[in-house]
């Protein structure tokens, strides 16, 4: 093997596929494509999914993915919240942000699932294909070069290095991909003027509460009910997190609970800054997402603004659209990389109107709203219309719950696909 790494490792593996990253796109993607008859292996490097604070909304769009795998039915008996409206407070003044409730899609709700749930589901519903294979506890380290094209990944796993030989290697490996940057990809920077500070705060049953979102001057406060316990997100502008540290936690949770008066008994749970983590809010893209042997998806894409809760949802939809387009010329052989990019080209136009979408956002609404001052905070036109408005309401929530050019699953499950005996 001509691979541009000196040492060899002791064992290696060769497959059709190598998906780098076991998150909602590397699980999805690994679903669909052991569905397919491929021979792939997907690689995370932690030993499971239970992380705390990664995207837990589960939009109609990945919905309505797992209704056209015959999934939907299992999925949904696993524990999850519902939402239909979102709605706040800004400055004081309740709004209405989007009802879903007025869509006209199968699954018109936000299912809040920790992400966990939703991984682990993925990866027991695919022991079934027998081409499928999921190795935890595996991190790619580098990658394997075979002239100018990508041919695999060296990984670090418990029991040493193993080479993973692949036809193709599809980075699923998240915002700081270490595939991308091993490929030398340029990531365009659109950046974002927040922070996130994201905590969990007891919840009595019995508490319920509508406020979806608070909005004040210099701060923003935005709660889910999350059965056991509030998930929180507080919002500050970009790098004011020492300063909020240097205030002291008292002062923050005082704010926490003014602003959201429903954590008064909860907010005991915070004991400490190591309860709080804090999201570095990124927006970015690469302008090519592919190299020979080699395609970039979901957040090693581009990475996505919190606003609208739809990282988890385009990462979704960009494992269907790879196997829609991908999975029947992977039967034969690696895809070249004209055919690789064409997920490019289907995809970009989402993510660039959803990113612009974000931008708008955050410039107008959350920008002003964070700046310090005495000003009150008056509530932006569009957001006064479209709480005026109800019939408006059902825009923002077609874009929030479908997105732009919404997937469906046009791959094929191969007849032979099953394990003996499973499913
Ligand atoms: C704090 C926080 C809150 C968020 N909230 C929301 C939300 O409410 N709703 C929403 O839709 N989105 C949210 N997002 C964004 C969302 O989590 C991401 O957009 C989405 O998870 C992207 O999916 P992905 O599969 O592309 O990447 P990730 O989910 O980042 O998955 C990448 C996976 O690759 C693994 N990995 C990384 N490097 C390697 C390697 N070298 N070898 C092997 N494995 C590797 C990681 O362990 C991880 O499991 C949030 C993100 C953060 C950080």
């Amino acid at each position: 093997m001509n691979t541009t790494l000196e040492r060899q490792p002791a064992t290696s593996l060769k497959v059709r596929c190598c998906i780098v990253g076991g998150g909602p796109a590397g699980m999805m993607l690994g679903y669909l494509l052991g569905r397919a008859g491929i021979d792939v292996v997907v690689l995370e490097k932690h030993a499971d999914f239970f992380r705390d604070f990664r995207g837990d909304t589960v939009h109609p769009s990945t919905l309505q993915v797992m209704d056209e795998l015959g999934l939907i039915d299992g999925f949904l008996k696993l524990p999850h919240q519902r939402l239909q409206t979102m709605d706040g407070l800004f400055g004081g003044t309740p709004v209405r942000i989007a009802d879903l409730r007025q869509l006209r899609t199968k699954y018109p709700f936000i299912a809040f699932m920790p992400q966990w749930d939703f991984l682990n589901f993925l990866r027991e519903a695919g022991q079934r294909f027998a081409s499928l294979k999921v190795m935890m506890n595996t991190e790619a380290v580098d990658l394997i070069r075979r002239g100018e094209s990508i041919a695999g990944v060296r990984a670090k796993t418990a029991d040493g290095d193993i080479d993973i030989e692949a036809d193709l290697t599809i980075a699923c490996d998240g915002r700081h991909s270490i595939v991308r940057e091993r490929a030398g990809l340029e990531v365009e920077e659109i950046g974002a003027p927040m922070d996130v500070l994201w905590f969990r705060a007891g919840r009595n049953a019995g508490e319920t509460e509508n406020v979806f979102a608070g909005v004040e001057r210099g701060k923003m406060m935005i709660s889910f009910d999350r059965g056991d316990y509030w998930q929180c997100a507080y919002v500050i502008a970009k790098g004011q997190y020492d300063a909020v540290k240097a205030r002291g936690l008292q002062t923050l949770l005082d704010d926490v609970v003014r602003m959201a008066p429903i954590l008064k008994n909860g907010i005991a749970d915070v004991n400490s800054f190591d309860d709080i983590k804090l999201l570095t809010v990124a927006i970015n893209r690469l302008t090519r997402w592919t190299r020979p042997g080699l395609l970039c998806i979901g957040d090693a894409a581009h990475a996505m603004s919190p606003v609208g809760g739809v990282g988890v949802n385009l990462a979704v939809q960009d494992a269907v659209a790879t196997a829609n387009l991908l999975a029947d010329k992977m039967q034969q052989r690696c895809p070249s990389e004209n055919e690789l990019d064409a997920v490019r080209r289907r995809r970009e136009f989402p993510v660039k109107m959803t990113q612009w979408m974000q931008v708008v956002v955050q410039n107008n609404i959350i920008s002003g709203a964070l700046q310090p001052g005495d000003r009150p905070l008056k509530v932006p036109l569009i957001v006064r219309l479209i709480t005026a408005l109800p019939w408006l309401q059902g825009i923002p929530a077609r874009l929030l719950a479908l997105g732009v050019r919404p997937e469906h699953v046009h791959s094929r499950a191969a007849p032979s696909s099953s394990r003996a005996g499973i499913g």
